[in-house]
């Protein structure tokens, strides 16, 4: 698929489904692949108003704020943003941000950049979605690697969301899922959606 097919793709996502925030991540994303920086950090801002918690979109907003060269507004939103990605022991973005702010001359406070460790019960696990120690699910989802991998990193309560949110992209994308195509634009959905990129 072309960037402009992706983009206009998204963009019907987005104006379908208004507050719904993967709609405006996919957007962000293939507007920021294909050079738009402008509008990609609009659909990042969005984003972040309707669920501040997602540490990856702060790197990218980050990543479309500097090729703008506002410098100062992308070490205000990573800064954040390792805030966040170290709340969710989230360690891919943390890193990943951390090394952003170390590139632009910035010191990172140890303590803001130390992944927070919570107690992790029997039949719990701490949720790549939610960031919050929760139940897992009784079995694994389907039976795939990806389904083994959503078993290990998702809680019951983010899967049943997902769940929701999987009918409203198959309507909202028109996707065919019997097309190999439209069902890998599903499994990138449904991955960034809990967080598992
Ligand atoms: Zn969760």
């Amino acid at each position: 698929m072309s960037d402009s097919d992706r983009i206009d793709q998204f963009r019907k996502m987005a104006e379908a489904d208004p507050d719904n925030e993967l709609g405006h991540f996919s957007l962000g994303k293939a507007y920021l692949d294909a050079g738009l920086t402008q509008p990609a950090i609009e659909s990042f801002e969005r984003v972040i108003q309707l669920n501040p918690n997602i540490a990856k979109v702060y790197q990218l907003l980050a990543t479309a704020l500097l090729k703008e060269n506002r410098k100062d507004e992308a070490i205000g939103r990573l800064t954040r943003g390792v805030e966040i990605a170290a709340a969710k022991g989230d360690l891919m973005p943390k890193n990943e941000m951390v090394k952003m702010l170390k590139d632009l001359g910035q010191v990172v406070p140890e303590s803001a950049a130390a992944v927070s460790e919570q107690a992790i019960g029997e039949g719990e696990l701490l949720c790549s979605r939610c960031g919050k120690v929760r139940n897992k699910m009784p079995s694994q989802p389907f039976s795939s690697a990806l389904g083994k991998l959503i078993f290990e990193k998702v809680c019951a309560g983010c899967w049943c969301e997902w769940i929701g949110m999987g009918t409203k992209v198959i309507n909202e994308l028109r996707l065919p899922l019997n097309d190999p195509k439209a069902q890998k634009i599903f499994d990138q959905q449904m991955t960034e959606f809990l967080n598992l990129r």
